[in-house]
């Protein structure tokens, strides 16, 4: 309604623009063929005028007429009447009027339009002789050899100018709301034509709001802006599907996770209320042990939702990526004694990286300790730091493990997601490791990848951005 309302304002607009410009030139049309019609017949009875001893008069058929005899001049203007027939008034060098035609006793001329012919120049203008009317005069001096005899006054009423003019106005007037109502009536038809498959995306993008995210908008054949609509629309809802669908796995897994050492603990203890156990010191232990893992788990949990909310960035500070992983393998090194692993630091460059150091700490252990987990007794972990090139370093650690099938590796870095092979063990994985690694780095403009071979061990690479020198 709104656009329709615009529509016809613009061309109420143009119409009048249109309108006033068209009666100027109009107006100024006809009045230009008056003036060349005034001209013409000026000079035609002029042409029939002679000067005798200082006063005109009229040749006809080879005779001389003399102008104050005659009552009218019949051939000049039978037809003389204010409004439409041709005016004329001949004067002699004194101003004396010798001929008038009865219609232009009514029109009251300023002295000048006779003292200037008089004088030797033309005169011409409209004058005005009763509301909306005006008579256009021409007045020329008569002459005979250099001498000015006489004067001679055309005139032609303006009226038909007026009343054409007049005409054409009212009939664009009464047009114009005619117009306004067809073209209205066109835009509003135009434009509801143009909004409905807005509206039919309008529609369904209700159905999917009150049932489920599956729904898709149906995408038009046109390859036009409504077309796009639907498409980024129904890829918009793909990927909130994809995320809801993620989000329940997730917290179903995460549930499943936390029951599990609950249920255990549980039954620990109850089993030691009521006797069952009899060894109440060993059911303490494994309470503890479970409530460990539940803390890993929670710990990895919260590392997850932080590195989501994407907290990383703000805390960021220059980071020495050697010195870290010296550190890391320092504080594992109990551990890897304990299960009989060579845990070593590889070649380390020197490399600063902008990031939080909890953060990439955890990074780094989550690395390594898999590959602790995952290395049998005698194997060998290396921890090392390559400067790629000015603006990247590689952080890797390689272990001489079990290696990952080639069926779980696109799959490792999956929350809650563990090799069967690790399933079947009991390290008390929760499968996160892995995703908080990919999720960290990513969140420090990096990524993970992963080199593994079967029964030989693997190599996951950490990439990441070197803080700029400045
Ligand atoms: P988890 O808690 O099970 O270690 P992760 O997310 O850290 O969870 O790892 C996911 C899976 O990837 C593991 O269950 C294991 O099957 C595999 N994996 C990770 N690191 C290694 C490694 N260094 N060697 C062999 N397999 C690994």
């Amino acid at each position: 309604m709104q656009l329709t309302l615009w529509y016809s304002a613009l061309l109420l607009g143009v119409l009048l623009l249109a309108a006033g410009v068209f009666f100027v030139a109009f107006r100024v049309l006809l009045e230009v063929q008056v003036d060349a019609a005034l001209h013409a017949r000026a000079s035609q009875i002029a042409r029939s005028l002679v000067d005798v001893g200082g006063q005109p008069e009229l040749r006809a058929n080879g005779q001389l007429y003399a102008l104050s005899h005659l009552a009218a001049l019949p051939r000049l203007d039978k037809t003389s009447t204010l409004d439409g027939g041709p005016l004329t008034r001949i004067l002699n060098a004194q101003g004396q009027t010798l001929y008038s035609s009865p219609a232009f006793a009514r029109v009251a001329l300023p002295a000048a339009s006779t003292r200037q012919p008089l004088a030797g120049s033309a005169w011409e203008d409209s004058v005005h002789i009763r509301a909306f009317s005006f008579v256009h005069v021409y007045s020329v001096p008569l002459r005979a050899s250099g001498q000015v005899y006489g004067v001679l006054q055309v005139g032609q009423g303006l009226d038909f100018v007026t009343s054409t003019v007049g005409i054409s106005a009212i009939i664009l007037l009464a047009l114009t709301p005619v117009l306004l109502l067809l073209s209205g009536a066109g835009g509003y038809w135009l434009t509801s034509r143009g909004l409905a498959p807005i509206r039919r995306l309008t529609a369904a993008a209700q159905r999917v709001r009150a049932g489920d995210l599956r729904e898709r908008v149906p995408v038009p054949p046109a390859d036009d802006e409504v077309r796009e609509l639907a498409l980024t629309f129904n890829e918009m809802l793909a990927q909130l599907e994809a995320t809801f669908t993620a989000q329940r796995r997730f917290i179903a897994d995460a549930s499943h996770d936390l029951r599990t050492p609950v249920a255990a603990m549980l039954s620990l203890a109850e089993n030691a209320r009521d006797g069952v156990q009899t060894d109440p010191r060993a059911a303490l232990e494994d309470i503890a042990a479970h409530a460990r893992r539940l803390r890993q788990l929670l710990t990895n949990l919260l590392a997850l939702a932080r590195a989501d909310e994407g907290q990383t960035r703000q805390d960021a500070e220059p980071v020495r990526l050697d010195t870290l992983a010296e550190d890391v393998v320092a504080s594992l090194q109990p551990l890897a004694e304990d299960r009989a692993l060579t845990l070593r630091t590889g070649p380390l460059d020197e490399a600063t990286v902008n990031g939080d150091l909890p953060q990439l700490l955890l990074v780094v252990m989550n690395l390594v300790d898999n590959a602790l987990t995952y290395t049998p007794t005698g194997g060998t972990v290396t921890v090392s730091v390559r400067r790629e090139d000015a603006a990247a370093v590689l952080l890797s650690v390689r272990d001489t493990g079990i290696g990952i099938a080639s069926s779980d590796l696109p799959h490792i870095f999956e929350r809650f997601y563990r090799a069967d092979a690790a399933r079947h063990r009991s390290t008390g994985g929760s499968g996160l490791g892995l995703a908080i690694v990919q999720t960290l780095a990513e969140a420090h403009g990096g990524e993970v990848t992963v080199q593994s071979t079967p029964g030989n061990g693997s190599t996951f690479t950490v990439h990441l951005p070197l803080a700029s020198t400045r």
